[in-house]
Order: structure tokens, then sequence, then C-alpha cells
């Protein structure tokens, strides 16, 4: 038995989630938010009580003393040493990891090399991992890559159609993303397809960032974000996939610069950009139904990404035998779940049973009729564990 935590740090953030393993039992989880602020918020739930704090955290590394501190407070641990390793999710790990690392220098300096690729998130995890390795200095840190299972795809799945020396020179290329939840929901999924032996899945990772990967075999062959999260469907704020003379045309447009520009497609499109009332998938739903001529708009746009993207890998696997809904909006709209089938169902023989996708609350579901040709399914993500999972393995190594 030893005690794991899987970490998530942001630029101002620091998720966590502590768990006795190998039960897989969460033992409390948690959030330090404004981090740098005088005023920043310090949560915790552990064995079903809550508490949420205002304080001053300038720092990551004082963010990791209170959650240390607040484990050890209330009695979730009896003290540091209980801890046998920390999980860290770092988002970009290049063309270097196709699975998780140990921290050690070179990792430490891969990742730092990859910062230009993922420049807030990089950085930030970094900043995570330094501020463990001085308050538990003995013990391991792992890093589980967003884009390791993504390490799978071909050639000609991953490189963009720019002059060659800029893929090899500057490593300007597809990566994906969402990798860690994605091999997650592909492991559960084939539960759903005991006896397929080349099994096929189509996994939509549909939250505020929103994914989309092709999988055979356990193995990715195809995913729809690219060098960055900015790639593949419409998000809540993201544009996804858009012809690159958009960029050109608008900056000219504008007078804008192109990292103006940039931070709009990142942080001022998708939902909130096209309906003009939010990046929340709720309110613009709830606006469809106001009759929000924009809203209408921005819904049908973001279902007919998704419809788009499916189509595709359904001809890349050569079919399909499963299609997984998952994440914020994959796990709670039944409507956004209707609404992509009632796209897909001509041309590929899906039928989504009414009574079965319903609200589900956060448990997984298959939604789909016996006659469906392709079986879908609910699976609400988790990410975490599987950072536990891989943290856990080198412990025991
Ligand atoms: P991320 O992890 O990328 O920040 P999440 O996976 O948490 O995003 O998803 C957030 C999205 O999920 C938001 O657009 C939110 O509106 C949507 N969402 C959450 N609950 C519901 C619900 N009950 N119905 C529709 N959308 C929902």
């Amino acid at each position: 038995m030893a005690k794991i935590m899987a970490v998530n740090a942001g630029s101002s953030s620091l998720k966590f989630k502590l768990y006795e393993m190998p039960e897989e039992k969460v033992l409390c989880s948690g959030n330090a938010e404004r981090i740098g602020h005088e005023d920043a918020i310090f949560g915790i739930k552990w064995n079903g009580q809550s508490e949420k704090t205002i304080l001053p955290i300038l720092d990551h590394a004082k963010a990791v003393e209170l959650v240390v501190n607040a484990m050890i407070e209330k009695g979730i641990v009896s003290s540091m040493d209980e801890i046998k390793g920390v999980g860290h999710r770092v988002v970009q790990g290049g063309k270097y990891f196709s699975k998780s690392e140990l921290f050690n220098k070179d990792t430490e300096d891969k990742i730092e090399s990859l910062i230009p690729l993922a420049p807030l998130h990089n950085k930030a995890h970094l900043v995570g991992f330094r501020a463990f390795k001085k308050i538990l200095p003995n013990v391991i840190n792992v890093a589980v890559f967003d884009t390791a299972f993504h390490q799978t795809m071909e050639p000609e799945d991953y490189v963009f159609p720019i002059p060659y020396e800029y893929t090899t020179k500057y490593d300007c290329r597809r990566y994906g993303a969402h990798g860690t939840s994605h091999k997650y929901l592909s492991e559960v999924g084939l539960n759903y397809l005991k006896g397929v032996k080349h099994p096929k899945i189509i996994s939509c990772h549909i939250g505020s960032g929103a994914s989309i990967t092709a999988i055979k075999d356990g193995k990715c062959v195809a995913t729809s974000m690219g060098l960055t999260p900015l790639g593949g469907i419409m998000m809540g704020t993201r544009t996804g996939d858009l012809d690159p003379s958009v960029m050109n045309y608008l900056c000219k447009c504008t007078g804008k610069s192109v990292e103006e520009m940039y931070q709009i497609f990142n942080k001022q499109s998708g939902f909130l950009g096209v309906s003009g009332v939010s990046n929340d998938s709720r309110d613009v739903l709830a606006a469809v139904d106001e009759g929000n001529e924009q809203a209408i708009l921005s819904n049908k746009l973001f279902i007919r990404r998704i419809a788009d993207f499916i189509g595709q890998y359904y001809v890349r696997l050569g079919g399909a035998d499963l299609i997984i809904f998952s994440a914020g909006i994959g796990e709670n709209s039944p409507r956004t779940r209707k609404e992509v089938v009632d796209e897909i169902k001509d041309a590929l023989g899906v039928e989504i049973d009414e009574e079965k996708n319903k609200d589900l609350r956060g448990q997984e579901a298959l939604i789909s009729t016996e006659n469906s040709k392709i079986k879908v399914v609910v699976i609400p993500t988790d990410e975490e564990v599987m950072i536990a999972r891989d943290t856990y393995s080198y412990y025991i190594k």
C-alpha cells in the first residue's frame, strides 16, 4: 500500500488528489487557486467533509506546504513520509515522451525545452514539480503527458503539409492533447467489446476543451487536436480547425497583431465567439431555447464539427465498434449526445435509446439500442487515476 498524489499545476492553481494505491481509493482532493495573491483560495475535500479558506498563497511551494499540512492536520496522513509518489500532469511531451517518465534532470530539461509549444502549461508544471521537490525531497515524481498516448500516430496522421524542414527543424507537427483521458476511456471502453478481435473506438472528450480520438487495438491512430489544443473541433472559447488564411485576412482587416488574433482564436472564439452568449454550453443551450439565432448557429456548428470528425475517423479506422462520450458536456448533456447521433445515424446506422440517454449524474452507461450498428457509451473520464496508476507503477519498480 502507498499513498500517491496526482497533481495538475497551472500557472496560478494547483489541483491535487491523494490516492491509496493500489486500491485507487480517493483519500482527499482539492485545489489552490489564485496562487500569487494575498486572497488566494485553498479548498480541500476529505471523508465527506470540505473546507475552503481564503489566505495569502504567494507561490506554488507555499501551496504544496498547505496541501501537505492540511493532510496531516485532518488526519488523512500521519506524516509527510506516508506520501510515496507524486504524479504530475504535463500537457506537452513533444516527440520525446510516449509514456510517463520519472522526473530527473533529463525529463526536466526536455519539458523545459518544450515550453514554446505550451507556454502557460509546461512552465507551470515545472513550477509545480519544483515546489513538490522542495517540500517532499525524498519522494519520486512522475511526469504524465497529455501527448504520450498520441505518439503511436503514423506520420501521415501527424505531419502537416508545410515545408518539410519546418517539421524536422522545429518539430512542428500534430501532438494532440487529452491523451491521458482518451487512454483511460479506451481501456474502460474495451469492457463493452469483449470478443471483438481488433476493437475500433472513437472517443469524444467533449468539455470546455474538446478532442476526438480514433483508437485501434488500444492505440491512438488519429486525434483532432493539433500542434496545440487549439486544433480540431470547435470548443468553449477555441476555434478548432480553421483555414490558415483566416489569420492573415483578419489581421489585415482589424489591424490586430498575429499574437492578438491568436489570443482571440484561443479565448474569444468557439461557443463564446459565435453565440456571443457564453463559453458554457449550458448557457448557450438555454439561449437556444429562447430562440437566440447566434446561439442556435453556434450549437449547430459544434454538433456538425463533432459529427464530421466521427465520420472521418470511421473511415480512418475502417469502421467503428464503439463511440464514447465523455467530459463536461459528453457526460452531462443528453441533448448534445442525441444531436450528435442524429447527425451520423443515417450514414453509420447508429441508434440511441432515448430512455437510456438520460441525465446520468456521473454514471457510466450504454446508451445505444440493441440494433445500433455501433455501440454508444457514456464514460466519466478519470485522468487523475491514470496519473496515480503510472506513478504507483514507478514506485513499486
Ligand atoms: P474542461 O475540463 O475542459 O475545463 P469540462 O470537462 O469540465 O471542461 O467541461 C465543461 C463544459 O461542460 C462546460 O461547457 C459546461 O457547460 C459543460 N457541462 C457541465 N455540465 C453540463 C450539463 N449538465 N449540461 C450541459 N453541459 C454541461
